[in-house]
């Protein structure tokens, strides 16, 4: 297939780029470098099946020739107010890639008589009232709340792609992503991973936000492309959530850093990020097992070893 991922250069869309190569595809990369790393994919450069096209989606967007399938991906995705790159900080790119940018793929794959998959995400569930969360949850998300604008972009994401579907027919498919973690997460956005592994390779102590009882369920990256390329190559339209579905509290998951990392300096309480952040969260993945014969293979501890050479190196660490 010829496939478009827009967010080529971000932490998914890089390792689905690679992924999707192997898998013997053509890779059109496209990405407007708000949040995405041109590192991320400097090792595609002379491959001669990957093309790179510098573009906001949230604007008009072009491909020359036959188009198999499009992957959208473009999006910041970090809930921390201090990162410049999280959706705090471009709250406006953000809604736009959410929204514009879906409709502009969405408008690609229907003249193209393409798949198109949208990356969703647990946010749509907001904080939510049930758990473990599964599809037919609708959420709980207030519209104007601190994640709004990234949670709402998504919501909006999945009816325009099921209108779509409904109203124009196009072949599409709903991914929700859970917590994922991997080499290729961006050291500064802030989040808990990155974060925390900074500081145990730096010997620091780990920053576990309020008393660490909200709960996550972190998926190794390699597993989560797994599961999307499986839905790719799937007939289902219905959302699909895909993550680990291993729930932990958050202050389990800094001591399990700090133990596979050696950290001697311990863990420090700081004062929670803000109220809207999710008490709890684990995807039911039924349906992923049902339909995709998925479920993830690698637990946390190998996980982070496979994660750790890359952040030492980001680090300047040998
Ligand atoms: N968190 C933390 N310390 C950090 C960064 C994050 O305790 O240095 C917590 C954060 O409050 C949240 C969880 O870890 O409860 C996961 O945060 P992340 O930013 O990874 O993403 P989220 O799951 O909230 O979208």
């Amino acid at each position: 297939m010829r496939i478009v991922i827009t967010g080529a250069a971000g932490f998914l869309g890089s390792h689905l780029s690679d992924h999707l190569l192997a898998d013997g595809h053509e890779i059109i990369g496209m990405d407007n470098f708000v949040t995405g790393n041109p590192d991320n994919i400097a090792h595609l450069a002379s491959n001669e099946k990957f093309s790179f096209y510098k573009r906001d989606v949230s604007n008009y967007i072009f491909v020359p020739g036959k188009v198999d399938a499009i992957l959208h991906f473009a999006s910041p995705a970090s809930p921390n107010p201090q990162s410049k790159s999280g959706y705090f900080n471009l709250p406006i790119q953000t809604m736009k890639a959410g929204a514009l940018g879906t409709h502009n793929c969405l408008g690609l794959a229907r003249v193209q008589n393409a798949k198109f998959l949208l990356a969703s995400t647990s946010e749509i569930y907001g904080d939510p009232e049930v758990h473990p969360q599964e599809e037919s949850y609708p959420g709980n998300v207030d519209p104007i709340g601190t994640r709004a604008v990234y949670d709402e972009a998504k919501r909006f994401a999945e009816s325009l792609t099921m209108a779509y579907h409904r109203f124009h027919n196009v072949n599409t498919s709903i991914v929700r992503i859970f917590n994922t973690y991997g080499p290729r997460l961006d050291l500064e956005d802030g989040r808990a991973l990155p974060n925390m592994i900074k500081q145990a390779l730096l010997g620091q102590p780990l920053t576990v936000f309020g008393d660490g009882s909200q709960t996550r369920s972190f998926c190794f990256v390699d597993d989560l492309v797994d599961g999307i390329i499986k839905l790719l190559y799937s007939d289902e339209h219905y959302p699909i959530n895909v993550g680990n579905p291993n729930e932990m509290t958050i202050l389990q998951f800094a001591e399990t850093i700090n133990k596979v990392t050696g950290n001697r300096a311990g863990i420090i309480f700081v004062d929670a990020r803000s109220a809207r952040d999710p008490q709890r969260r684990r995807p039911d993945i039924t349906r992923a097992k049902n339909i995709l014969n998925w479920e993830p293979k690698i637990d946390l501890e190998e996980g982070l070893c496979r994660s750790i050479p890359y952040f030492k190196q980001k680090l300047g660490i040998a």
